[in-house]
């Protein structure tokens, strides 16, 4: 059997130092491919394109998977930037496409983090911009990214449930998170805190989680899974 062939959309770096030569770069985490690889996957690097080319790269793949990142520009859920961190408008434009195209192509979509955001974003939702408006302290760092360092639950019957259990820890690296919920998905995780920490419509073969899988896939053997479910059953 050919192996599912899984599009990461990449990030650029501008300058990523002298190692690099503070030459631009194209990346994206190494955690993305090295998981889906080790679970029979292929896996594939989408730079970021006009978003005219986003159907054709999506013809190209079986799943897509959205990386973590950049916060998401407010202006696509309607308000104004309230918090001084960055966006990046091509990476938000030709992502938004590639959704676009992965719906319309009814190609399943695996989001992390920033990509969960964007996928609420896309389907109609909003975000919280500064989680620490909600007068919460969620972000870890600097405690290391393979330290899962917060409780969630998870919903009964859903793909979470499956890979994770009711109840497990993961890794918080955000400070945005979803606010309402774009209404065809179902929140499937929250932490004791109340944040929306995944997201799924089963449907549309959807999954969002705030945490980092790509993180922690060498470290925790439930994070690798969760790029197995991509990879065979999404
Ligand atoms: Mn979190």
């Amino acid at each position: 059997m050919a192996k599912p062939i899984i599009g990461v959309a990449a990030n650029e770096s501008q300058n990523p130092g002298t190692v690099l030569y503070e030459m631009p770069i194209l990346y994206t985490p190494l955690g993305y491919t090295k998981a889906i690889q080790e679970v029979g996957g292929l896996a594939m690097v989408l730079p970021i394109s006009e978003k005219a080319a986003a159907k054709e790269y999506v013809s190209q793949i079986d799943k897509l998977v959205l990386a973590g990142g950049q916060n998401v520009s407010p202006k696509f859920y309607g308000e104004a930037m309230t918090t001084a961190d960055s966006t990046f408008l091509a990476r938000d434009e030709f992502e938004l496409a590639l959704i676009e195209a992965a719906l319309l192509q009814k190609k399943p979509i695996f989001a992390v983090c920033r990509g969960m955001q964007l996928l609420n974003v896309a389907l109609g939702g909003t975000l919280h911009q500064d989680i620490s408006q909600m007068k919460i302290s969620h972000m870890q760092d600097p405690i290391p990214r393979q330290v899962a360092t917060h409780k969630i639950f998870t919903e009964k019957g859903s793909i979470l449930n499956h890979i994770y259990g009711d109840q497990t820890m993961v890794n918080s690296f955000h400070h945005q998170a979803v606010d309402h919920l774009a209404t065809n998905f179902k929140e499937t995780a929250w932490s004791p805190d109340d944040v929306i920490e995944g997201i799924e419509d089963q449907q549309q073969h959807l999954l969002g989680v705030q945490w980092h899988p790509d993180f922690a896939y060498d470290a925790l053997p439930q994070e690798l899974s969760a790029f197995r479910y991509l990879v065979e059953s999404l």
